[in-house]
């Protein structure tokens, strides 16, 4: 017997066919003699629906409520998850986030989750009592912050809630059903030699989700991490093994570069004639700190007469407005001279914990990207990542290009 997570995406629960299909799966891991917890999400597209509403009532709107209206569809998957697995003879019942609670902090729209309270949950698994054998079906994506009101963590979220539960019950695997069966080298939207990885590790999946590849929430992956949860991610419409998401001492044969993502969602900021002095860089990335611009790629350039250089930066392009906004009131106060920005840019990152101990990852990349003619705009580098900016014109040719290179290409289709 072993306690387990299982988490289904909007697309699995997407219509009551494919909730019925839920349930069955669901019933074959309970006739297994398994503890079962399940995480659903909305119904694919209704999250998107419950936005665009509060979008169309105010751009600018209280949070709290903003966290009402979008926690409210995955309200609708428990209760059906619950009613279709009732009916087929599984003893089951819907718990939402306040219920169980998911305490979370109070930070509305994008909630992090503190203590998870699973006493109940774990009384009622026990086969025992009128109550005993029950699987618990609870509500993704949403908790209850220390104001007492309902708290949602950020688009994705559910594989978030799915490994904290996990984390929180001690379960022996949380297994993210989603539609896809797994994780790739790379999208196979963008080449069909893309492969399906059998294991990767949690630092390179972590790397991978916030690079751009978007089969995982990042933060799921930094929790199962953290508490050392074992993640799978398989299809909800096959059966076969999908991709195990584990420590880095399970993986037996490991590449250099594991996997390619790819990030079109960037924009490029230039601000010229950076005054060069003390305190300038502080006082550009505190304020767009303050204002919630996140900023990833940073290069800037020595100055050549000792007075002024270049400063570029990229910012996530739903942000490049405040990035505006902000730079345009620190231009007089610092003395640059323009604020000139690109949206048309992708980051494109490799990523594999092979590179620690082979050197000349990113060599291949540049010479790779060169052959093609690709311009490389900005570099950044981690321990297991390389990335760069490109024009996004050519972000499936420097992708393909790249898999090839790195020897990721499956063998034999294509
Ligand atoms: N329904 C939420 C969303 O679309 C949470 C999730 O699906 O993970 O973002
Ligand atoms: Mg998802």
């Amino acid at each position: 017997m072993a306690r387990i997570v299982m988490k289904f995406g909007g697309t699995s629960v997407g219509n009551t066919d494919r909730i019925k299909n839920v349930a069955r799966r669901v019933k074959a891991e309970v006739d297994a003699g398994n503890e079962v917890a399940v995480v659903v999400s909305a119904m694919s597209g209704t999250t998107n629906q419950l936005v665009t509403w509060t979008n169309e009532i105010a751009r600018l709107h209280d949070a709290r409520e903003y966290d009402v209206v979008v926690a409210s569809g995955e309200q609708v998957t428990v209760g059906l998850l619950a009613l279709a697995l009732q009916d087929i003879g599984v003893n089951a019942r819907s718990w939402l986030g306040w219920q169980i609670p998911f305490r979370t902090d109070g930070i509305h729209g994008k909630a992090r989750i503190g203590e998870i309270d699973t006493t109940v949950m774990r009384e009622r698994f026990a086969p025992t009592g009128d109550r005993g054998g029950q699987v618990a079906v609870v509500a993704g994506f949403q908790g209850i912050g220390p104001d007492n009101r309902i708290t949602t963590l950020g688009r994705g979220g559910s594989d978030t809630s799915a490994v904290a539960l996990a984390a929180a019950l001690d379960a022996d695997r949380c297994d993210i059903y989603t539609d896809v069966d797994g994780v790739y080298t790379t999208d196979p939207r963008i080449t069909a030699k893309a492969r399906k990885i059998d294991r990767i590790t949690y630092e390179e999946m972590l790397e991978l989700a916030s690079q751009g590849a978007k089969v995982l929430q990042t933060r799921s992956v930094a929790m199962a991490m953290q508490h050392g949860v074992r993640v799978q991610v398989l299809s909800s419409f096959e059966d076969k093994p999908g991709t195990l998401v584990v420590d880095e001492g399970e993986i037996v044969e490991q590449q250099v570069v594991t996997g390619i993502a790819y990030s079109p969602d960037e924009a490029k900021v230039t601000l010229v004639g950076v005054p060069d002095r003390p305190g300038v860089a502080g006082a550009i990335f505190g304020s767009l700190a303050d204002s919630a611009v996140n900023v990833d790629m940073i290069v800037q350039n020595v100055s050549q007469d000792g007075k002024s250089t270049d400063l570029t930066f990229t910012v996530g392009a739903t942000d490049l407005d405040r990035a505006h906004q902000v730079l345009d009131g620190l231009k007089g106060e610092l003395g640059f001279t323009d604020i000139v920005s690109d949206p048309g840019v992708c980051k494109i990152s490799v990523v594999g914990v092979g590179m620690r101990s082979q050197p000349g990852v990113a060599k291949t990349m540049f010479q790779t990207l060169a052959e093609k003619g690709i311009n490389i705009q900005v570099i950044s580098t981690s321990e297991i990542k390389v990335s760069v900016l490109i024009s996004a014109d050519y972000t499936e040719l420097a992708v393909r290009a790249l898999h090839t290179a790195y020897g990721l290409d499956a063998e034999g289709d294509g």
